[in-house]
């Protein structure tokens, strides 16, 4: 067996402990005599895995009693409509910081609903930074404030919970949810696509403080409203089974190797080797602010765009993919969510080093 390192922006390298797992049970579950991709969602062995799975992110995340766990379908993009449909509550107007493309396309989707304010954004300097505080211009009758905890595409990210000033705060946590402890208190709504820190494409997290729901649009469907949902334990229908099962299995992965606090550590560790290889020489260059730079998406160009082509054939050639930056923004980008590890990224610092002395 040979794997690479898989540096894709999503879906994304898994643990391999996970991958092990599942290949042992995928016959014969527990004794059950089938795949969990076999089995009914409403019999008792996949109720337990369903259950056992939000138990666990529940206790990983340190999630409140009053807030409900939800496991959709439609990506986070179908949140970026279902959000307005459930969260205005007989509001007009909602926020957005905006500090990439994942944040625009959410904007985009929400101003079919809802009067888009744009309190703030860094779209002039590329989406390099986070706008201050301070410049901020919410508006305080805004039915809640959108952020994008991390830009996928620009490597941004926030560190702290944004102050809304009492207005509910929803975010956007596909590309750095479960890479840190985080408050949760400190959110109306928390949303995430699977596919990067949490387990396969085909299911998407939502934690959402539950006096907010249930005062859906007219017109929205059953199958769209977060109130019906949460009342059905997610399975208003079929639920996306394997994906939840296998999300289940890193969950316990995530409890089984110190929880959110050890996996910061790491994560910290894998993000500072790269940038600060990157601040050390003229060859690599990563634009973002300094406090702003993501720990899950480290974006970086080369000093000469016409090497872009080699630079990713020897890194395939060395067994490193996924490198390949976004084509609005050129260059490469690393993906190093919770499941790449610090051996991962030295490989591609080794190669990423060998290149600039060769080329350089
Ligand atoms: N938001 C962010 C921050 C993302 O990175 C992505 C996917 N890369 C999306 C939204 C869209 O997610 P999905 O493909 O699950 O709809």
């Amino acid at each position: 067996m040979t794997r690479i390192v898989n540096f894709s922006a999503g879906p994304a390298t898994l643990p391999l402990e996970v991958l092990q797992q599942v290949q042992s049970e995928l016959l014969d579950w527990h004794g059950s005599g089938m795949s969990v991709m076999e089995m009914s969602h409403r019999d008792k062995e996949f109720m337990s895995i369903a259950a056992d799975a939000e138990k666990d992110l529940r206790e990983v995340a340190n999630i409140p009693a009053n807030y409900k766990v939800l496991f959709l379908q439609g990506g986070a993009t179908a949140q970026f409509s279902f959000i307005p449909m459930n969260l205005l509550r007989g509001k007009t107007g909602v926020d957005f910081v905006l500090t990439g493309d994942w944040g625009k396309k959410a904007a985009k989707e929400a101003a079919r609903y809802a009067k888009v304010n744009v309190a703030a954004t860094s779209e002039a300097e590329k989406f390099t930074h986070i706008p201050d505080r301070a410049s901020w211009k919410l508006d305080p009758n805004a039915a809640y404030l959108h952020i994008t905890s991390n830009e996928t595409i620009h490597g941004v990210e926030f560190f702290a919970e944004p102050d809304a000033a009492g207005v509910p705060v929803v975010a956007d946590m596909s590309s750095d949810i479960l890479s840190r402890p985080l408050d949760v208190s400190k959110y109306g709504l928390i949303y995430a696509g699977a596919q990067k820190n949490i387990g396969p494409a085909g299911l998407t997290i939502v934690i959402v403080r539950e006096d907010l729901i249930g005062q859906t649009l007219p017109n929205t469907p059953g199958i769209f409203d977060y109130k019906q949902m949460a009342d059905n334990e997610s399975m208003l229908n079929t639920p996306p089974c394997f994906a939840w099962y296998v999300s289940g299995l890193v969950f316990k992965w995530i409890k089984n190797n110190g929880g959110l606090a050890a996996v910061a550590e790491r994560n910290a560790a894998k993000a500072a080797a790269l940038y600060d290889y990157i601040d050390s020489q003229d060859f690599y260059r990563n634009p973002v602010k300094k406090e702003n730079r993501s720990r899950m998406n480290v974006p970086f160009t080369l000093a000469n765009p016409e090497l872009d082509a080699e630079f990713l054939k020897g890194a395939k050639a060395a067994g490193l993919s996924g490198l390949k930056g976004h084509r609005s923004v050129g260059g490469m980008r690393a993906s190093i969510y919770n499941a790449m590890t610090l051996d991962g990224v030295q490989q591609l610092l080794a190669y990423m080093k060998e290149f600039a002395r060769t080329r350089g």
